[in-house]
């Protein structure tokens, strides 16, 4: 029975096996579409001259929002054929934050250097709406997460963490979106510890949130200014910003897809992210 012979062809039979599974696996995918047992969510906020645009106080240099210029529309310009150009800041609606955005990744990757596997990868969801719609400056602890991992299971390596906090349904306007005050905008975000550890200890390539910006509204006073920028994009770790949809996914069982424009020594790139869910 454990004749070393037997055994080499069993393993060759089990390899063979194997390698024939992993074809299969994007056909069982494609079938999974096909018959809507797998179904995508569009997690993108639509981009107009409307879609909010972070605020930043004097003196610093703020981005432009989105605009549309008309080239032509089946007239005289071009007459079977429509088309525009756009004008838009990198960091504009659902956009992604490469490494290169903050000092503290300065010498890692811009937006068209990231490796492609990191941009596909299984999503856990922690939904803090209800904490969120109480109090706008409600902010993500490391106990938060353990007790969602308890419910859960750990974090997914190589993947991402979207944080829900119903924010999304503030997305149509751009005073609600930024909710800003004498004293400064006010959104949910992500504690200084809570940062920190997610880009030194958890084994995620990066955060998602519904808001402006992966961090809170009030993160310019925190200690460091903006922690999940400073942490997590100085340990080769990415952000998305504006989701919609969140509510549509399950905590665990989600793929995420970013797709950022490959912009060559690019900070950061409006992107349409996308997620498959098992129905
Ligand atoms: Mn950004």
């Amino acid at each position: 029975m454990n004749d070393p012979g037997d055994v080499a062809m069993q393993y060759q039979a089990a390899s063979e096996q194997a390698a024939g599974l992993e074809v299969n696996v994007l056909a069982l995918v494609a079938d999974a579409l096909a018959s809507g047992l797998v179904t995508v969510v569009d997690l993108t906020q639509p981009l107009s001259e409307r879609t909010p645009t972070i605020q930043l106080p004097e003196p610093f240099v703020n981005t432009p929002g989105f605009k549309l210029r008309e080239l032509s529309r089946y007239d005289d310009r071009g007459p079977a054929w429509y088309w525009n150009a756009v004008e838009v800041g990198e960091h504009v609606g659902t956009h992604f934050d490469a490494p290169s955005h903050w000092v503290t990744g300065r010498d890692l990757d811009d937006v068209s250097q990231v490796p492609p596997a990191r941009l596909i990868g299984p999503a856990a969801v922690i939904d803090k709406s209800e904490e969120a719609a109480s109090d706008p400056d409600y902010l993500l602890s490391v106990d938060d997460i353990r007790a969602w991992e308890a419910d859960h299971g750990p974090l997914p390596d190589g993947g991402w963490l979207l944080f829900r906090t119903g924010w999304d349904a503030r997305a149509h306007d751009q005073q609600e979106f930024l909710n800003a005050d004498e004293t400064g905008p006010h959104t949910p975000g992500f504690d200084v510890e809570c940062a920190r550890w997610l880009a030194e200890t958890a084994p995620i390539v990066g955060i998602g949130v519904e808001t402006v910006g992966t961090d809170a509204g009030a993160a310019h006073s925190f200690d460091p200014p903006f922690p999940c920028h400073s942490f997590l994009l100085g340990a080769d770790k990415y952000g998305v910003t504006q989701l919609a949809n969140l509510a549509k996914l399950p905590a665990t069982g989600a793929m995420l897809i970013v797709a950022p424009l490959k912009i060559e020594g690019g900070s950061g790139s409006p992107c349409r992210a996308l997620a498959l869910i098992a129905t």
